[in-house]
């Protein structure tokens, strides 16, 4: 009976999701924070993830900062939704619980709540195990902070993993590793593609650090060193001259190329972008011209109902959701049913998702029936029904 109704992919009427995932360094001063919020949400007009700093050894732009302002502005943002995740406990290099504890104090003082974290390059509490090593997870170290973190909310990790390969949730084929290569800048890019597919083999040969690679999902389950169960995230990056050297402001309209978004969208995939927006953030040098355009460009995607472009957690909530909805449908007397029964979410645990867990998700539904959905017994009222979307199929969404 299932066959009748599908779930699809992505809210209706996207394609392909996708979100720039920024982290804070180079972004010094609040006024630099705010103007690149401006530019971003305003000027442009598209939501993406911004991270902070709480700790700065050379003072910059942090919670504990001596500039006060700071510390109201990055509450605000976390409040409204702007900055989505820790970038480690910040530049600290004597790092230790205790200013773990400080820090989510005084988050939970301000009543925000954060649910990702993203390693920062040696942060000595980092999680990761390889590139940005840390032991921020291994209980007993003065670094350990991974149960005062979760507790507090986090569920989504970035350590270090890095693709090249445009679209994640999409089958590695040929064609995805010989878009890599940039005809422009053969050798470098050609680089990529080769050190892609050793990743892709060392995935294949169960080697943990590219564990990534061979299936591409968005999102893993990792074991983290204490025994803690997480969603691990991995981003995107196609620079042609890897991804250390391409991960600025100036670069950014690589990485969302008109190439890179129709493969994104033929792929009908997910992409979480690589950027640090505050580095080379210049809007009046001329290189970063192209950027500028890209960005525009990205906006009309979104407007246009292809690409769902949102903020990072706003994607990964999405996809785990969706990746693990438990439903059925039922026609009984010509009257058609989905009922929702749970969401089996492997690391939270199963529950019964309400309403609101459900905004936008969008099942393909046959045009001659009248259907309803339901959370078990519970009708959900705000059903929307939608114009045919790009592949002719008729459909509903939760509202
Ligand atoms: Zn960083």
């Amino acid at each position: 009976m299932k066959a009748e109704v599908e779930l699809r992919k992505f809210p209706y009427p996207f394609q392909a999701a996708l979100s720039i995932c920024s982290d804070i360094d180079h972004t010094d001063s609040a006024g630099k924070f705010l103007k690149i919020q401006e530019f971003m949400n305003k000027e442009i007009g598209i939501t993406f993830t911004n991270t902070f700093f709480p700790f700065h050894e050379k003072d910059e732009f942090s919670l504990f900062s001596s500039c006060p302002d700071d510390k109201k502005i990055i509450i605000e943002h976390i409040r409204n939704g702007n900055i989505e995740a820790f970038h480690g406990y910040g530049e600290k290099d004597d790092f230790i619980r205790k200013d773990a504890q400080r820090t989510l104090a005084e988050l939970r003082k301000n009543d925000v709540f954060l649910k990702m974290w993203i390693d920062h390059a040696s942060f000595p509490g980092n999680l990761c195990k390889y590139r940005c090593f840390g032991k921020g997870d291994i209980p007993g170290q003065k670094e350990y902070h991974l149960d005062l973190t979760a507790d507090y909310g986090v569920k989504y990790i970035w350590t270090d993993s890095l693709t090249s390969i445009v679209g994640q949730d999409a089958p590695v084929t040929l064609k995805s590793i010989l878009l890599i290569i940039d005809f422009k800048h053969f050798f470098s890019s050609g680089l990529n593609a080769v050190k892609t597919v050793l990743k892709i083999i060392m995935g294949l040969l169960k080697s943990k650090k590219y564990r990534f690679f061979p299936a591409n999902k968005p999102v893993h389950i990792i074991t983290l060193r204490d025994k803690r169960k997480m969603y691990e995230f991995i981003r995107y990056n196609n620079y042609f001259k890897g991804a250390a050297a391409g991960d600025s402001f100036s670069e950014l309209y690589y990485l969302i190329s008109k190439k890179v978004l129709k493969n994104l969208i033929s792929r009908k995939a997910y992409s979480l972008v690589y950027v640090h927006l505050g580095k080379n953030f210049d809007l009046d040098q001329d290189k970063n011209r192209l950027t500028i355009q890209a960005l525009r460009n990205l906006r009309q995607e979104a407007d246009s109902g292809r690409i769902y472009v949102a903020s990072s957690l706003r994607l990964l909530d999405y996809y785990i959701k969706h990746k693990y909805l438990n439903w059925d449908y039922s026609l009984v007397n010509g009257n058609g049913c989905i009922t929702i029964k749970s969401i089996d979410d492997p690391v939270r645990g199963s529950y019964i998702p309400g309403p609101e867990d459900l905004m936008n998700f969008t099942f393909y539904v046959p045009d001659h029936v009248n259907i309803k959905i339901k959370i078990n017994q519970l009708e959900i009222k705000r059903i929307l029904k939608n114009k045919l979307d790009y592949s002719g199929k008729m459909s509903i969404s939760i509202g």
